[in-house]
């Protein structure tokens, strides 16, 4: 039942959306669970407050994740607060949409580095202080394997980056022991892409079953890689799409 007893996970991007349900599966399973967040500190306070309330140990940090070193930094603090660190989450992220001909360079530039090179600096930080045995899941999307729709390039690129990053870190780190592995969401109901918002009508009808996924649906597949059921698996990325894919 306490499946992640006596192990720490940190979990980036957790104030709210997928990051918040996956902190809040992970302290239900009994894992001490820090996470980050930039802007949303009233939700990350509220969510710290309902799980110590349920008797959790989770400790919410500020660490904007457009600057990569406060994300390496991150990562050490929690360790040398908790006193070690088993399970990785990346899922800090944001979705800058648009067609092409309308794209704004240095926009693309910050999400690239708060999808990409922050979750980079965070595993390479990460790496010394995971045990054998630790595990690492990433936030990609379905669009890092295909892209079905306009106006996401930029994003859509940025999540086949991480997909492939996590094959090579799978490779990089299976000698230590440590798996590296992507959940890729289809359409999520979230603040970034609420059921009845502007890009529903478009992305529900992509999906098999015709609806959009909860962020409780992501949480259990990131759960289920990081956990020793997932033991023999390194290097895949997920689809938890609703048969968007299928
Ligand atoms: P939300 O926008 O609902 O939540 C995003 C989370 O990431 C928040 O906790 C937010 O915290 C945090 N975050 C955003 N920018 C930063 C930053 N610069 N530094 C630190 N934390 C940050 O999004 P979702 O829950 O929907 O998305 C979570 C992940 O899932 C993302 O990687 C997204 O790309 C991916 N995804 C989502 C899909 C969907 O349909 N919803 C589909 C496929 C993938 P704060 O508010 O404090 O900044």
């Amino acid at each position: 039942e306490l499946e992640f007893a006596g192990k720490v996970a940190l979990v980036t991007g957790g104030s709210r959306g997928i990051g918040a349900a996956t902190v809040r599966a992970l302290a239900a399973k009994g894992a001490a669970v820090a996470f980050s967040y930039a802007a949303s500190a009233g939700a990350a306070e509220a969510l710290v407050a309902e799980l110590r309330g349920k008797g959790a140990e989770v400790t919410a940090y500020r660490a904007d994740s457009a600057d990569p070193a406060a994300v390496a930094e991150l990562v050490r603090a929690v360790h040398a607060a908790f006193g070690r660190l088993d399970i990785l989450v990346n899922n800090a992220g944001v979705f800058l949409g648009g067609p092409v001909d309308q794209m704004d360079e240095a926009e693309s530039l910050r999400q690239w580095t708060i999808n990409v090179v922050a979750v980079q600096a965070a595993v390479k930080a990460a790496v010394p202080l995971l045990p054998e045995g630790g595990a690492i899941v990433t936030t990609g999307s379905v669009l890092g394997r295909r892209v079905p729709l306009a106006g996401v390039s930029a994003y859509a690129a940025s999540k086949a980056a991480v997909a492939n990053l996590s094959r090579g870190w799978a490779r990089d780190l299976a000698p230590r022991g440590i798996r590296v592995n992507v959940v890729q969401p289809g359409p999520i109901d979230t603040d970034m892409n609420p059921a009845d918002g502007d890009l529903a009508s478009v992305v529900r009808p992509l999906t098999a079953m015709q609806r959009y996924g909860k962020p409780e649906e992501v949480a259990a597949a990131i759960l289920f890689l990081a956990s020793p059921a997932a033991s023999y698996i390194t290097g895949v990325a997920l689809d938890v799409d609703g048969g968007m894919e299928a």
